[in-house]
């Protein structure tokens, strides 16, 4: 599972496409945690990551029941009154930011990987 500087570039990049269209946020957040809103983003970053990875498709719905089967089983929220939490109706968003880091990664990892062109 991803873990600490790994998921850093992901939370970034969820911060900015998803969290800055959450109808939920306290004032003052993210990160929201620490302000009594407990998100599934928050709470369970790396396994989100994770399922997103496991799913290759178009269309949204299969990311959805991963989501549900690897994330919310899991989840130490779901028993609260705090569930369903933002993800549920963010996660479209949520996958594209990953999937936007995960091209972005490879990308550079191309880049590096290129020889620099043949100097005369
Ligand atoms: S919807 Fe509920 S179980 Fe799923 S991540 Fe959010 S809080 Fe956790």
């Amino acid at each position: 599972m991803y873990e600490g500087t790994d998921l850093e570039e992901y939370m970034a990049e969820i911060r900015q496409s998803v969290c800055a269209h959450c109808i939920e946020r306290p004032p003052g957040g993210p990160p929201c945690a620490p302000l009594g809103k407990r998100c599934g983003i928050e709470l369970n970053l790396g396994q989100l990551v994770d399922s997103v990875h496991e799913v290759h498709s178009t269309a949204i719905d299969p990311y959805i029941e991963k989501f549900h089967e690897d994330v919310c089983t899991f989840c130490p929220n779901r028993p609260t009154n705090q569930c369903p939490c933002p993800l549920e109706y963010l996660l479209t968003l949520a996958v594209q930011a990953i999937e936007t880091v995960d091209e972005r990664r490879a990308e550079r990892s191309h880049k590096s990987k290129t020889p620099e062109p043949f100097q005369r």
